[in-house]
């Protein structure tokens, strides 16, 4: 049997495999299929896609959109979309400026609470990647301000922290909507981690596609109740394991693998 993970990073937002490792890993995890999902941009499929060329890895392109709802970041990945449509790719430049003007916003909030975290710092990490809280994260370890990534998500930066900003200009309907706009699927990241259920049926209203049911966090009973509420809702499984290489050493490549027929299937519902 063949098997996909479709939740991949890449130094083109927050990891550290480059598109040449990333492949080297996927197949030497005996993986046919990857999605590159990496925050906010498509910078990296076309280089990656030429790459797979000469390999035996399939490679699916994808985001994986930021959106915020009532003060919560919401994440909506997008299968098979048009990475090269013009006004696609303005929107995302406009969100990458966004990532920028929020690193200075939380690095303002780590000021009022005695962090004095120098904002290169933390674009030497993302360097031309989309830059995140996870580039924040390991400037704080990087430069002694916490002893390890959780501590400084868990501390400072993370959801409703004292040093949160959230500050995303797209609604769940937008992102959805886009991602159907641009030929892709939209489907709903690690709904265990969003813990709000209860937002499902309406983002099935508004076009959400698929959910993300295979997640490293998803414990069996979890992953149980989303296959039914996929079941119930007509939508598309999806699965991976957002590995983001080095900048989180617990999460590998291929932790989670889906089987290839997935892929097919969400191939089949492309828009
Ligand atoms: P951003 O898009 O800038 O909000 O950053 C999202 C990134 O931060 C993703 O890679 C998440 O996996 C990571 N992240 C969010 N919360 C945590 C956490 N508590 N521990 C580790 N990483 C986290
Ligand atoms: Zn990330
Ligand atoms: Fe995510
Ligand atoms: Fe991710």
């Amino acid at each position: 049997m063949n098997f996909a993970d479709l939740h991949l990073h890449t130094i083109f937002s927050d990891s550290t495999y480059t598109p040449e490792e990333l492949l080297k890993e996927a197949s030497k995890h005996g993986l046919s299929a990857i999605a590159i999902v990496d925050h906010d941009t498509v910078d990296g499929i076309e280089v990656t896609l030429d790459i797979a060329k000469s390999s035996s890895v399939e490679v699916i392109p994808g985001i994986e959109l930021t959106a915020e709802y009532d003060g919560l970041e919401i994440h909506i990945l997008g299968y098979l979309i048009d990475y090269k449509n013009k006004s696609f790719l303005e929107k995302l430049d406009n969100l990458k400026k966004t990532r920028v003007e929020r690193i200075y916003k939380i690095v303002d909030k780590l000021k009022d609470i005695g962090i004095d975290l120098n904002p290169d710092s933390v674009f030497e990490i993302s360097k031309a990647g989309t830059v995140g809280r996870l580039h924040i994260a390991r400037a704080m370890v990087k430069e002694g301000w916490a002893n390890s990534l959780s501590e400084a998500f868990g501390k400072y930066i993370g959801d409703k922290c004292p040093a949160y900003v959230c500050g995303f200009r797209f609604s769940p309907e937008e992102a959805i909507k886009l991602i159907k706009e641009m030929g892709g699927v939209p489907v709903l990241a690690h709904p265990y981690i969003l813990k709000k259920d209860e937002l499902i049926p309406q983002f099935v209203d508004y076009g959400l596609m698929g959910l993300e049911v295979y997640y490293p966090e998803h414990t069996q009973s979890m992953v149980n109740f989303y296959l039914n509420l996929a079941e119930k809702y007509n939508l598309l499984v999806t699965g991976g394991s957002d590995c983001h290489g080095n900048a989180k050493p617990g999460i590998k490549i291929g932790s989670i693998k889906i089987p290839y027929e997935l892929v097919e299937k969400l191939k089949e519902a492309r828009p």
